[in-house]
């Protein structure tokens, strides 16, 4: 799939369509509301949101998403975009280096367009100081020359839409969050809603799937949609290899054992990471860094990618003095309770 990028932008500051799935030969995102999956609660309200915008015949308030990194925040930034009949472009907070490259996207906007910023909370802080009177005015304001002759000048905007999403809405400063109008967060997925997603793929990528095959690969994804299509697409090959091309739950469940990922999903790096707590620091309490650090993985990967799910499943715990593993990790892991190595002091 060809990936249009903006005229005149470079290619990594900004594209006007959503990029493809990773290693996507076609795009498995969801276009409209009606064919997303899950989310419930923020796709109620954004369908409200988006209804009322309409016939207002007013822009979208800007909004925010955030939640975990594949649950589906840039696909529902297009799915907004969709709905409301707009153009949508697209950036990110680290590829926006100086002020003016965002104030050249800001002029650059056709009436009710959209802009969508993944990890918003990346930007610096000059390039979002422009970001304020643009979200709240429609304008922006640009500093001619330098020193005691220097003059500010303010641009009118188009009424445009901002979509910021992040994986860590607690990072962003209260100005810039105070500026949306519309704030949601995205949870992890339910086995049947994956279940759903998986089927859905398959049928897009033309695989033949049994239901049950389908929620075996649901029921190890995580909670989230980008790894179920990623495990989908792995099963697939085995199927093909060795299962004359259906994905069965036995050929899920042979290949997903071959890819290292257990019964309810955890990976190699979650389970070397809960190892890691019981044998080197007592179960716990032990802080983020120095656990990265003596598994060899960047702290943000923990806390981004792995703990939601290890939290969610009641794995881990996040306490003020460091993570902890819980009693029912150690049983998943077949480690005794009693054990004495362990502190438990969580
Ligand atoms: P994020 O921006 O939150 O990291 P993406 O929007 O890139 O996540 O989604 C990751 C992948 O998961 C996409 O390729 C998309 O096909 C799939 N996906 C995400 N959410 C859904 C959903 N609700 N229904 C179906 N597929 C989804």
């Amino acid at each position: 799939m060809a990936i249009d990028f903006d005229d005149g932008y470079e290619e990594r500051l900004v594209s006007s369509t959503l990029l493809p799935d990773e290693d996507g030969e076609v795009s498995l995102r969801p276009r409209f509301l009606a064919d997303y999956t899950g989310q419930r609660k923020a796709k109620e309200n954004l369908g409200v949101f988006i209804e009322a915008a309409k016939r207002r015949k007013e822009p979208l308030d800007h909004v925010l998403l955030y939640g975990p990194p594949g649950l589906g925040k840039t696909t529902l930034a297009g799915v907004i975009a969709n709905e409301m009949g707009v153009h949508i472009r697209i950036t990110s907070g680290p590829a926006i280096e100086k002020a003016g490259d965002l104030a050249a996207l800001l002029t650059n906007l056709d009436e009710y367009d959209i802009l969508f910023v993944d990890e918003i909370h990346r930007l610096n802080r000059a390039v979002e100081e422009i970001l304020y009177p643009a979200m709240e005015d429609y304008a922006v304001d640009i500093i001619l020359g330098k020193g005691p002759s220097a003059r500010s000048i303010r641009l009118d905007l188009k009424k445009f839409t901002l979509i910021g999403a992040t994986t860590r809405a607690g990072q962003l400063t209260a100005p810039l969050r105070d500026r949306f109008g519309v704030i949601e967060r995205l949870e992890l997925y339910s086995p049947d809603e994956l279940r759903r997603i998986v089927t859905r793929s398959a049928s897009i990528l033309n695989i033949p799937i049994e239901p049950e095959g389908a929620m075996e690969i649901a029921s190890r994804s995580r909670g989230t949609p980008r790894v179920a299509n990623r495990i989908l697409r792995r099963v697939r090959d085995f199927a093909q290899v060795k299962a004359h091309g259906v994905i069965t739950k036995e050929v899920a469940d042979d290949a997903l054992g071959r890819l290292e990922i257990d019964r309810i999903g955890l990976d190699a790096v979650d389970r070397r990471m809960l190892m890691s707590i019981v044998n080197n620091f007592g179960g716990g309490p032990v802080g983020l860094d120095t656990l990265a650090a003596t598994i060899g993985e960047e702290s943000i990967t923990l806390e981004d990618v792995y703990e939601p799910y290890l939290m969610q499943l009641g794995f881990l715990n996040r306490t003020p003095r460091g993570r902890c593993v819980t009693g029912r990790a150690l049983e998943h892991l077949g480690i005794s309770v009693n054990s004495e190595q362990l502190t438990m002091n969580n």
